[in-house]
Protein backbone atom coordinates (compact mmCIF):
# COMPACT_ATOMS: atom_id res chain seq x y z
CA UNK A 1 0.00 0.00 0.00
CA UNK A 2 1.09 3.14 -0.63
CA UNK A 3 -0.04 7.13 0.63
CA UNK A 4 -0.55 10.05 -1.43
CA UNK A 5 -0.16 12.49 1.49
CA UNK A 6 -0.50 15.54 -0.37
CA UNK A 7 -2.98 15.81 -2.82
CA UNK A 8 -5.54 18.46 -4.13
CA UNK A 9 -8.16 16.06 -5.05
CA UNK A 10 -11.45 18.54 -4.46
CA UNK A 11 -10.02 21.30 -7.52
CA UNK A 12 -12.15 21.46 -11.18
CA UNK A 13 -9.39 19.66 -12.56
CA UNK A 14 -10.48 16.80 -11.40
CA UNK A 15 -14.74 17.23 -10.72
CA UNK A 16 -14.82 15.37 -14.16
CA UNK A 17 -13.16 12.06 -13.46
CA UNK A 18 -12.65 12.00 -9.89
CA UNK A 19 -14.38 8.08 -9.54
CA UNK A 20 -11.76 7.05 -12.22
CA UNK A 21 -8.74 9.18 -10.73
CA UNK A 22 -9.58 7.37 -7.32
CA UNK A 23 -9.67 3.91 -9.42
CA UNK A 24 -6.08 4.10 -10.95
CA UNK A 25 -4.55 5.02 -7.99
CA UNK A 26 -6.11 2.25 -6.05
CA UNK A 27 -5.17 -0.05 -9.00
CA UNK A 28 -1.80 1.61 -8.65
CA UNK A 29 -1.68 0.49 -4.76
CA UNK A 30 -1.95 3.55 -3.62
CA UNK A 31 -5.12 3.31 -1.16
CA UNK A 32 -5.14 6.77 1.02
CA UNK A 33 -5.00 10.70 0.54
CA UNK A 34 -4.01 13.10 2.58
CA UNK A 35 -5.99 16.23 1.33
CA UNK A 36 -4.41 19.61 2.47
CA UNK A 37 -6.94 22.51 3.19
CA UNK A 38 -5.81 25.84 1.97
CA UNK A 39 -8.36 28.13 2.10
CA UNK A 40 -12.22 29.53 3.51
CA UNK A 41 -13.48 29.03 0.07
CA UNK A 42 -12.33 25.58 -0.38
CA UNK A 43 -13.04 24.09 2.62
CA UNK A 44 -16.74 22.80 1.33
CA UNK A 45 -15.31 21.56 -1.46
CA UNK A 46 -13.09 19.30 0.31
CA UNK A 47 -14.98 18.16 3.07
CA UNK A 48 -17.31 16.54 0.14
CA UNK A 49 -14.85 14.73 -1.27
CA UNK A 50 -14.14 13.61 2.15
CA UNK A 51 -17.54 12.44 3.03
CA UNK A 52 -17.31 10.62 -0.62
CA UNK A 53 -14.65 8.28 -0.18
CA UNK A 54 -14.47 7.84 3.63
CA UNK A 55 -11.83 5.85 5.42
CA UNK A 56 -9.83 6.72 2.05
CA UNK A 57 -9.66 10.71 2.41
CA UNK A 58 -8.52 12.38 5.39
CA UNK A 59 -9.04 16.09 5.33
CA UNK A 60 -6.69 18.80 7.32
CA UNK A 61 -7.24 22.59 7.43
CA UNK A 62 -4.83 25.13 7.41
CA UNK A 63 -4.09 28.36 5.45
CA UNK A 64 -1.65 28.08 2.88
CA UNK A 65 1.10 31.48 2.52
CA UNK A 66 -0.30 32.04 -1.22
CA UNK A 67 -3.95 32.93 0.33
CA UNK A 68 -2.82 35.16 2.84
CA UNK A 69 -4.13 38.83 2.00
CA UNK A 70 -6.36 41.68 3.29
CA UNK A 71 -8.71 39.54 5.30
CA UNK A 72 -6.24 36.93 6.39
CA UNK A 73 -6.97 37.06 10.32
CA UNK A 74 -10.84 36.09 9.43
CA UNK A 75 -9.33 32.95 7.52
CA UNK A 76 -7.26 31.87 10.74
CA UNK A 77 -10.55 31.97 12.91
CA UNK A 78 -12.05 30.18 10.47
CA UNK A 79 -9.19 27.18 10.84
CA UNK A 80 -9.33 27.95 14.40
CA UNK A 81 -13.33 27.18 14.56
CA UNK A 82 -12.89 23.96 12.56
CA UNK A 83 -10.30 22.75 13.99
CA UNK A 84 -12.39 22.64 17.58
CA UNK A 85 -14.21 19.63 15.53
CA UNK A 86 -11.62 17.43 15.49
CA UNK A 87 -11.81 15.68 12.47
CA UNK A 88 -8.71 16.44 10.61
CA UNK A 89 -4.89 14.75 10.36
CA UNK A 90 -2.65 17.61 10.19
CA UNK A 91 -2.99 21.60 10.25
CA UNK A 92 -2.30 22.77 6.68
CA UNK A 93 -0.59 23.50 4.27
CA UNK A 94 0.59 26.47 5.70
CA UNK A 95 4.30 28.13 5.55
CA UNK A 96 5.98 31.00 3.50
CA UNK A 97 5.97 31.60 0.13
CA UNK A 98 7.76 34.40 -1.68
CA UNK A 99 8.06 33.36 -4.94
CA UNK A 100 4.07 34.16 -5.85
CA UNK A 101 3.96 37.29 -3.78
CA UNK A 102 6.12 39.40 -1.00
CA UNK A 103 2.82 41.79 0.11
CA UNK A 104 1.54 40.20 2.85
CA UNK A 105 4.81 39.14 4.08
CA UNK A 106 4.17 39.62 7.80
CA UNK A 107 0.50 38.22 7.26
CA UNK A 108 2.19 35.04 5.98
CA UNK A 109 4.62 34.89 9.03
CA UNK A 110 2.35 35.57 11.50
CA UNK A 111 -0.79 33.21 9.79
CA UNK A 112 2.28 30.52 9.76
CA UNK A 113 3.13 30.58 13.32
CA UNK A 114 -0.24 30.93 14.92
CA UNK A 115 -0.73 27.42 12.95
CA UNK A 116 2.59 26.12 14.51
CA UNK A 117 0.89 26.88 17.80
CA UNK A 118 -1.97 25.41 16.66
CA UNK A 119 -0.17 22.39 15.76
CA UNK A 120 1.05 21.73 19.53
CA UNK A 121 -2.31 22.81 21.14
CA UNK A 122 -4.43 20.17 19.14
CA UNK A 123 -1.14 17.46 18.74
CA UNK A 124 -1.08 17.63 15.01
CA UNK A 125 1.52 17.63 12.24
CA UNK A 126 1.88 20.50 9.94
CA UNK A 127 2.01 20.59 6.55
CA UNK A 128 4.58 23.43 5.55
CA UNK A 129 4.60 24.73 2.33
CA UNK A 130 8.05 26.98 1.47
CA UNK A 131 8.89 28.42 -1.69
CA UNK A 132 11.93 30.89 -1.79
CA UNK A 133 11.55 31.83 1.58
CA UNK A 134 14.30 29.42 3.76
CA UNK A 135 15.75 32.65 5.84
CA UNK A 136 12.39 33.79 6.67
CA UNK A 137 11.73 30.42 7.51
CA UNK A 138 14.38 30.05 10.14
CA UNK A 139 13.32 33.46 11.74
CA UNK A 140 9.66 32.20 12.17
CA UNK A 141 11.02 29.09 13.44
CA UNK A 142 13.37 31.31 16.08
CA UNK A 143 9.75 32.14 17.94
CA UNK A 144 8.57 28.71 18.22
CA UNK A 145 11.71 27.43 19.18
CA UNK A 146 11.30 24.70 22.16
CA UNK A 147 7.80 23.95 20.86
CA UNK A 148 7.15 20.04 20.09
CA UNK A 149 6.97 20.92 16.22
CA UNK A 150 6.16 17.62 14.12
CA UNK A 151 5.31 17.72 10.34
CA UNK A 152 6.48 17.41 6.73
CA UNK A 153 7.96 20.10 4.73
CA UNK A 154 5.93 19.17 1.52
CA UNK A 155 7.86 19.48 -2.32
CA UNK A 156 10.32 20.07 -0.25
CA UNK A 157 13.16 22.70 -2.42
CA UNK A 158 15.84 23.02 0.38
CA UNK A 159 19.23 21.19 0.20
CA UNK A 160 20.45 18.56 2.51
CA UNK A 161 21.79 21.35 4.78
CA UNK A 162 18.88 23.14 5.20
CA UNK A 163 17.31 19.72 6.18
CA UNK A 164 19.46 18.98 9.11
CA UNK A 165 19.10 22.58 10.17
CA UNK A 166 15.15 22.26 9.83
CA UNK A 167 15.25 19.20 11.74
CA UNK A 168 16.36 21.15 15.17
CA UNK A 169 13.80 22.43 15.44
CA UNK A 170 11.57 19.28 15.53
CA UNK A 171 10.26 16.31 14.16
CA UNK A 172 10.16 16.50 10.60
CA UNK A 173 9.71 14.70 7.42
CA UNK A 174 10.56 15.31 3.75
CA UNK A 175 7.41 15.35 1.23
CA UNK A 176 9.23 13.76 -1.71
CA UNK A 177 6.73 14.31 -4.81
CA UNK A 178 7.24 14.34 -9.11
CA UNK A 179 9.88 17.15 -9.12
CA UNK A 180 12.49 14.49 -7.83
CA UNK A 181 11.82 12.85 -11.46
CA UNK A 182 12.78 16.20 -12.74
CA UNK A 183 16.84 16.64 -14.50
CA UNK A 184 19.54 17.61 -12.00
CA UNK A 185 16.43 18.15 -9.31
CA UNK A 186 18.24 18.96 -5.55
CA UNK A 187 15.20 16.75 -3.98
CA UNK A 188 16.85 14.03 -5.60
CA UNK A 189 20.32 14.77 -3.56
CA UNK A 190 18.41 15.31 -0.80
CA UNK A 191 16.90 11.76 -1.13
CA UNK A 192 20.23 10.24 -1.66
CA UNK A 193 21.28 11.52 1.68
CA UNK A 194 18.56 10.97 3.93
CA UNK A 195 17.17 7.84 5.46
CA UNK A 196 13.93 6.10 4.24
CA UNK A 197 12.85 7.23 7.64
CA UNK A 198 12.74 10.67 6.59
CA UNK A 199 10.42 10.35 3.63
CA UNK A 200 6.97 10.26 3.31
CA UNK A 201 5.52 10.66 -0.73
CA UNK A 202 2.97 12.98 -2.29
CA UNK A 203 2.01 13.98 -5.22
CA UNK A 204 0.58 17.97 -4.95
CA UNK A 205 -1.74 16.56 -7.51
CA UNK A 206 -3.14 18.45 -9.80
CA UNK A 207 0.11 19.56 -10.22
CA UNK A 208 3.38 18.96 -9.93
CA UNK A 209 3.52 15.62 -12.35
CA UNK A 210 6.62 13.54 -12.53
CA UNK A 211 7.94 12.22 -15.81
CA UNK A 212 7.31 11.27 -18.27
CA UNK A 213 3.77 13.61 -17.37
CA UNK A 214 5.61 16.75 -16.27
CA UNK A 215 3.41 19.73 -17.13
CA UNK A 216 0.52 17.83 -17.95
CA UNK A 217 -2.09 16.98 -14.87
CA UNK A 218 -0.86 14.90 -12.12
CA UNK A 219 -2.79 12.29 -10.50
CA UNK A 220 -1.96 9.71 -7.60
CA UNK A 221 -1.69 6.99 -9.47
CA UNK A 222 1.44 8.46 -11.05
CA UNK A 223 2.88 8.04 -7.18
CA UNK A 224 4.62 4.61 -8.58
CA UNK A 225 6.70 7.09 -10.87
CA UNK A 226 8.32 8.50 -7.37
CA UNK A 227 8.48 5.32 -5.90
CA UNK A 228 10.22 3.76 -8.56
CA UNK A 229 12.84 7.01 -8.59
CA UNK A 230 13.52 6.86 -4.98
CA UNK A 231 14.25 3.43 -5.02
CA UNK A 232 16.69 3.90 -7.51
CA UNK A 233 18.24 7.13 -5.79
CA UNK A 234 18.47 4.58 -2.45
CA UNK A 235 19.34 1.33 -3.80
CA UNK A 236 16.73 -0.50 -2.79
CA UNK A 237 13.63 -2.09 -3.52
CA UNK A 238 10.04 -0.44 -4.80
CA UNK A 239 8.63 -2.48 -1.96
CA UNK A 240 10.83 -1.04 0.57
CA UNK A 241 10.40 2.45 0.31
CA UNK A 242 6.27 1.93 -0.04
CA UNK A 243 6.59 0.03 3.41
CA UNK A 244 9.23 2.68 4.95
CA UNK A 245 7.05 6.00 3.47
CA UNK A 246 3.83 4.23 3.98
CA UNK A 247 4.75 3.44 8.01
CA UNK A 248 6.52 7.05 8.10
CA UNK A 249 3.05 8.69 6.93
CA UNK A 250 0.41 6.58 8.84
CA UNK A 251 2.57 7.26 11.73
CA UNK A 252 2.91 11.53 11.55
CA UNK A 253 -0.75 11.72 10.43
CA UNK A 254 -2.18 9.05 12.16
CA UNK A 255 -3.98 7.22 9.90
CA UNK A 256 -4.49 3.26 9.62
ZN1 LIG B 1 -0.45 21.54 -1.99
Amino acid sequence: MIIDSHVHLYVDDFAADLDEVIARAQAAGVQRFVIPGVDKASFEPMMNVVRRYPGICFPCVGLHPTDVRHDWQSEMEFVENQLKKKEFCAIGETGLDLYHSKDFVTGQCLAFERQMRLSVQYDLPLIIHIREAFDLLFNVLDNVKGLPLRGVFHAFSGTVEIFERIRQYGHFKIGVGGVVTFKNAALAQVVKNSDLSDIILETDAPWLAPVPFRGQRNESSYLSYIVTKTAELKGCTTEEVEDATTRNAMQLFNIE
